[in-house]
C-alpha cells in the first residue's frame, strides 16, 4: 500500500492525538504530536525562569535554545511515541495546567516555529506518518494527500481536558480549564505566524457528538479512499 502523509488540525482538546495515534497504530506510521513539542519547549522556559505570571524573557530565552534538545522515543508498551527533552521523558510534564496556560505564548514566536517545523519536516520526510497539531496542514505539509480539520464546542473540549485533568490528579476548576481552552483558541488563531486556519482542501468534522470508535472508522475511511484515489 503507497504511504501517505496524514494532517490533522484542529482546536485544543478536539481530541486529535487520540485518533491520530489509533490511525497511526494501524497503519503502522510515525505519530507525531507537535503540540508536545511546544509544551516540551515552554516547559523548559518555565523551569528555567524564562516565563512566569508577570514576565517573559523572550530574548534571554531565544539565546538558550540551542540547550533544548527534543526527541520522540518510541514506547512499545504503549504503541505510541513519547516526548524527551534534554534526555528526560516529560510527556506527563507537559500536560499540567501550567504548561497549558503558557504553551500559546511561546508558540507565536517565529524563531521557534521554525526550528519546530524543521524537526518536523526530518521526521516526515519518509511520508508513513501522522501529525497533528495547528499548522500542519497549511504550514508543515502543504502537500500532505490527507489534511482534516477538527472540530467541538468549546464546553464539549473543555470538558474533555477537565476530566482528563482530574483523571491524573490535578487540582483545576472546570471554569479554569475552559477559560484556557479559548484562550488558546483565540492566541492559536490570531497569531501572525502560521495561524490556526482550515487549509483549503482539508476535511473538517464536528466531533462534539461522535464517539472515538466512530471518528476512527471515519478517519480510516477517508485514508482508504485517498489512497485509492491515488493509485
Ligand atoms: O495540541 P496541544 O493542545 O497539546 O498544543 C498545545 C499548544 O501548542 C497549542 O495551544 C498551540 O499554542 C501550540 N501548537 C502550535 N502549533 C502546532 C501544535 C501546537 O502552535 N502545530
Amino acid at each position: 500500500m503507497r504511504n501517505i502523509t496524514i494532517a490533522i488540525d484542529g482546536y485544543s482538546s478536539t481530541g486529535k492525538s487520540t485518533i491520530a495515534k489509533m490511525v497511526a497504530k494501524a497503519l503502522g506510521y510515525i505519530y507525531v504530536d507537535s503540540g508536545a513539542m511546544y509544551r516540551a519547549v515552554t516547559l523548559y522556559a518555565i523551569q528555567n525562569n524564562f516565563i512566569d505570571y508577570s514576565d517573559f524573557h523572550v530574548s534571554d530565552f531565544l539565546g538558550e535554545l540551542d540547550k533544548i534538545k527534543l526527541e520522540f522515543r518510541f514506547n512499545p508498551g504503549l504503541g505510541y511515541s513519547e516526548i524527551f527533552l534534554n534526555g528526560e521523558n516529560v510527556e506527563r510534564a507537559i500536560r499540567t495546567m501550567e504548561v497549558s496556560n503558557f504553551v500559546s505564548q511561546v508558540a507565536v514566536i517565529p524563531e521557534i516555529r521554525r526550528r519546530m517545523v524543521q524537526l518536523q519536516h526530518k521526521m516526515g520526510e519518509n511520508k508513513a506518518i501522522v501529525m497533528d497539531g495547528r499548522d500542519i496542514g497549511t504550514v508543515v505539509f502543504p502537500k500532505a494527500e490527507l489534511k482534516i480539520f477538527m472540530t467541538a464546542s468549546p464546553e464539549i473540549r473543555a470538558k474533555r481536558r477537565f476530566d482528563e485533568l482530574l483523571s491524573r490528579g490535578e487540582k483545576v476548576s472546570f471554569d479554569e480549564v475552559f477559560r484556557n481552552v479559548q484562550e488558546r483558541d483565540h492566541i492559536d488563531s490570531n497569531r501572525e505566524d502560521s495561524p490556526l486556519i482550515k487549509a483549503n482542501d482539508a476535511i473538517e468534522f464536528d466531533n462534539s457528538e461522535l464517539s472515538i470508535k466512530e471518528q476512527y472508522q471515519k478517519v480510516m475511511r477517508l485514508v482508504r479512499m485517498t489512497i485509492e484515489d491515488l493509485e
